[in-house]
């Protein structure tokens, strides 16, 4: 008889020898693992060695699904010259892959790990994946390199998972994966997309000085942290994050210190934009929350500073809104609402720069304004009368500055009201603007 595996593994064990286990027909390589006495365990090891052999004079490719592999199995010193190694629901109870070098892809998917499982110093230089691999012991893959792409896609690690110093130079999906105890991907480096959307962090994580590539996206989207009531947390430690994606609703369970925040958040990036294939449609409101809610944040943090820089992005989103809003009207609608001048005037009171230019232009204008006036009461003439532009350059400053009694008064009506608007109403609100801006921005 055939091995029981045989039909559910792709019967790649179909001709091998079987022995009965309480009536059922097993070949060395499905045998349960509790029946591995030392003996089996012997015949494994070389058996599996024959079959890697096998595999590679036949078509390169080496399938071993389903396989129980013994305590302690080492894939060190085995021929590695397969071009794909499959080991997909594979059982391993303790698993010593350290500082193997695996040349071509492999396959873990659905492979349950029952032990520990050292993979630390594991170099893969083509793809690997874990997809619905299931780890309960401890998972440890300090140091490892990925040359390729790398996916963790659902996998389950039931223990502590060890990333700390590894190396993903390809794409990394850690897609719906769930780390139930602690995660530490400490000073880990991602060349590439990292993909973390929907994974399940209910033990702490640790992203201390990791490395994320800026050029490419790091999802962190429908992250969950912690079972429900607790306040377990995803921690980022000295990290750049300009490539992180996350929303105001991932922002609750992530924890900040000393991290290089971009001017703009990935999400603000990512707004009309269709080249990021993962992102799918962002829209303002979601990245004004956003803002909102960090900058809430730096405020309990009493960092005054972010919270000023967050205030001034939260208020140009909801101008964009209005922008957006006014699309197909005419250019100047904007300039009629109020959240459009208090970006103009000083950005949004938080950029003392912007109010001061702004101000010399008013100066300009009542400059204009009497000299429009004196031009309007003498005409254009050759011989122009220099007392009165005098006494006009005279009264310009004295106007700003809200002398009584200015050297030149315009004689026109219009003349007279420009300047009353300008001196009176325009220049003190903007002189107003300034100081707000400067005291918002260096109150800290
Ligand atoms: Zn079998």
């Amino acid at each position: 008889m055939p091995c029981c595996m045989s039909g559910k593994f792709g019967e790649w064990c179909k001709n091998e020898d079987t022995l009965k286990i309480s009536g059922i027909d097993y070949c060395i390589f499905h045998l349960p693992k509790d029946s591995n006495s030392k003996r089996y365990n012997k015949i494994f090891n070389a058996r599996i060695e024959q079959k890697i052999s096998e595999s590679i004079e036949l078509n390169g490719v080496c399938v071993l699904n389903g396989a129980d592999f013994p305590d302690g199995f080492s894939f060190l010193g085995l021929c590695n010259s397969f071009s794909h190694l499959s080991l997909c629901g594979c059982r391993f109870s303790n698993a010593n892959i350290s500082n193997v070098k695996f040349d071509n892809s492999v396959d873990f998917n659905g492979a349950i790990f029952q032990g520990i499982a050292d993979f630390s110093d594991v170099n893969f230089y083509d793809n690997v994946s874990f997809m619905d691999a299931k780890f309960v012991g401890y998972a440890d893959f300090s140091r490892a390199k990925f040359n390729k792409d790398s996916r963790f896609y659902k996998t389950v690690f039931e223990n502590e998972a060890n990333f700390w110093l590894a190396t993903f130079m390809g794409n990394t999906s850690f897609e719906f994966a769930k780390f139930k105890n602690t995660s530490d991907f400490s000073e880990t480096e991602f060349q590439s997309d990292a993909n973390f959307f929907a994974a399940n962090f209910i033990g702490w994580a640790s992203f201390c000085k990791t490395i994320f590539s800026d050029n490419f996206a790091t999802d962190f989207r429908d992250i969950v942290a912690g079972l429900t009531g607790s306040n377990q947390i995803v921690l980022f430690s000295g990290v750049s994050l300009k490539s992180l994606i996350f929303t105001s609703i991932e922002l609750e369970k992530m924890l900040f210190k000393y991290c290089i925040w971009p001017d703009r958040l990935f999400l603000e990036r990512a707004l009309g934009h269709t080249n990021y294939e993962l992102m799918g449609e962002v829209e303002y409101p979601e990245v004004e929350e956003l803002y909102r809610n960090l900058k809430q944040r730096a405020v309990t943090e009493q960092d005054m500073t972010k919270a000023s820089d967050w205030h001034y992005r939260e208020k140009l989103m909801c101008l964009e809104q209005i922008r957006r809003h006014n699309a197909g009207c005419s250019r100047w609608r904007n300039l009629l609402t109020v959240t459009w001048w208090y970006w103009f005037s000083s950005g949004f009171g938080e950029r003392p720069d912007r109010a001061v230019w702004v101000l010399l232009g008013l100066f300009g204008v009542l400059l204009a304004c009497l000299a429009g006036s004196l031009l309007f009461e003498t005409g254009l003439t050759s011989t122009p009368d220099w007392t009165k532009i005098k006494d006009m350059l005279l009264a310009w400053p004295q106007y700003a500055l809200f002398v009584s009694q200015p050297a030149y008064t315009p004689v026109c009506h219009l003349g007279r009201f420009a300047v009353l608007v300008c001196s009176k109403l325009l220049i003190p609100l903007q002189a107003a603007l300034f100081v707000l801006a400067l005291r918002n921005r260096f109150r800290r």
